[in-house]
């Protein structure tokens, strides 16, 4: 998911509708929006679809007036399968003796099921499916007097990965959980306004200045103009998702200090190092590809060419949650330049294989258009476990990694070969020099080694071995 909050200019709301507009690929299915406003109190607008058909409309935009705006764009991840129902569409509203909080989260909590057990035995009444409005109730049942305070009483209640960006009729709060593995910065508009954002790309669009990243177990508190920040769990060395600088990120984004795009790009560098094959044309699967097949045409000397043209009228495919809608997705997305391919030994690039059925769609197309040869690159090791914490990778049955070997996934696949970068090789990709240090892992990589550093305890109550 996308979050965004902005306080301290006229019209927030704009400002957060175009924030979450630059935050669509983290989510597709539903966006809202809560403003405040001294006049009217709080309002929130809840739609399914893209922010852009919705939150440009006068209709719905003159809704939500005020200096102080929070928003949310939905991509439905393990914890609430299946289709979106608009009551679970956050911003998420809560009214406390001390006045109302509206909260937007990003990431998946790993305890949910058993606190909600708990708390609707103790006479919680949940309006939606989500995981997130665990918060709300534990906020509810906070005896603290003020509502950060209570954030935080909350907050340490919860396990798993949040993101979040909250705001009460005075205030806009920004949150990382302890590991900071869902993203989440800080961005500066002239001397009184601030914006928070799951990434600085969502900066740009609305012309604020990065100031920098909420630190990992970090909240932030922002008033009248000024920022407060306090540390309310305490300090372990961070784990953010290293899935986020190989796909689910925008390239144009600084994370860690480094741009995203340069980390993918440097990631086709190391596979191109790793695993070189004689070949005629280096072709992304674009978009999610592009960046590290770049960087494996200059590594290897290879030319470069867009062999696999996107429609840039699709989203994201594998943000669809259904398996039918996703199998036709392939061919609405992606068509094959046969012009260029003809004839040619082709290494492909992409991000990932999760399932498998993508890579093998791509082969059949490129192989129908006359390719001599398909050799597949990928730009992240095997998927070979599922995420708890905000990406929505299958369970492991489902994941061609967990159940075959590589030579295996490259026969099922079906291509000349097939070759994965190792764990190693996209830590330094992500400016790691040494490596992944096994025992201080720099980045969460769960789905890639089944390191799991939050123990995802409904889902182990459930049966799974980690
Ligand atoms: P699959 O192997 O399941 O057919 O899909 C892999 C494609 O989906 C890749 O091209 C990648 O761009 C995209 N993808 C990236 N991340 C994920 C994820 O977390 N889950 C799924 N299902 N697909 C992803
Ligand atoms: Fe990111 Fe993978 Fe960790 Fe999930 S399991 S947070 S996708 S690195
Ligand atoms: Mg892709």
């Amino acid at each position: 998911c996308g979050i965004f909050g902005v306080i301290g200019v006229g019209d927030a709301a704009n400002f957060v509708a175009l924030g979450l507009h630059a935050l669509q690929h983290r989510g597709q299915e539903a966006g809202g929006i809560v403003s405040h406003d001294p006049n009217s109190g709080f309002n929130s607008a809840r739609r399914f679809g893209y922010v852009r058909d919705n939150f440009t409309k006068a209709d719905v935009m003159s809704t939500l007036p005020g200096p102080l705006a929070i928003g949310h764009v939905r991509y439905s991840t393990a914890g609430s399968k299946g289709a979106t129902a608009i009551r679970d569409v956050q911003p998420f509203f809560g009214e406390f003796s001390m006045g109302g909080a509206a909260i937007a989260h990003n990431g998946n909590l790993t305890n949910a099921a058993a606190l909600r057990r708990e708390l609707i035995e103790r006479g919680s009444i949940f309006q939606s499916s989500s995981d997130s409005e665990c918060i709300i109730h534990l906020m509810a049942r906070s005896i603290q007097k003020t509502i950060p305070e209570r954030m935080k009483d909350a907050l340490r209640r919860v396990e798993g990965a949040f993101s979040v960006v909250a705001m009460t009729r005075t205030k806009l709060i920004g949150v990382r959980d302890p590991l900071g593995v869902r993203p989440l910065v800080l961005g500066r508009l002239g001397d009184q306004a601030w914006a928070l954002s799951s990434e600085t790309c969502a900066l740009d669009i609305v012309g604020a200045e990065f100031v920098r990243e909420i630190e990992p177990g970090e909240m932030v508190v922002i008033e009248d103009g000024k920022i407060t920040s306090t540390r309310p769990f305490g300090a372990p060395a961070s784990r953010f998702c290293i899935f986020e600088q190989v796909y689910f990120s925008r390239p144009d984004s600084i994370i860690g200090g480094r741009s995203v795009y340069e980390t993918r790009r440097q990631i086709g560098v190391e596979l191109a190092r790793e695993a070189p094959v004689e070949a005629d044309l280096v072709c992304p699967v674009p978009d999610s590809g592009t960046p590290a097949a770049i960087g494996y045409a200059h590594e290897s000397g290879i030319p470069f060419g867009m062999g696999i043209i996107r429609n840039q009228y699709m989203g994201r495919t594998f943000i669809e949650p259904t398996e039918s809608i996703r199998n036709m997705g392939v061919r609405l997305k992606l068509n094959v330049n046969r012009a260029l391919i003809k004839g040619k030994r082709v290494i492909l690039v992409d991000d990932s294989v999760v399932r498998g059925t993508t890579s093998r769609k791509i082969k059949d197309m490129i192989l129908d258009a006359g390719a001599a040869e398909v050799h597949f690159r990928i730009a992240s090791p095997p998927t070979a476990w599922p995420c708890f914490y905000g990406v929505d990778t299958p369970e492991r049955s489902k994941l061609l990694a967990a159940t075959m070997s590589e030579d295996e996934m490259r026969d099922w696949i079906g291509v000349n070969s097939l070759k994965f970068i190792s764990l190693d090789g996209l830590y330094r990709a992500a400016g790691e020099a040494g490596g992944r240090d096994p025992k201080a892992p720099k980045f969460c990589d769960a789905c890639f080694s089944g390191d799991y550093p939050i123990v995802p305890s409904d889902k182990v109550e459930e049966g799974f071995e980690m």
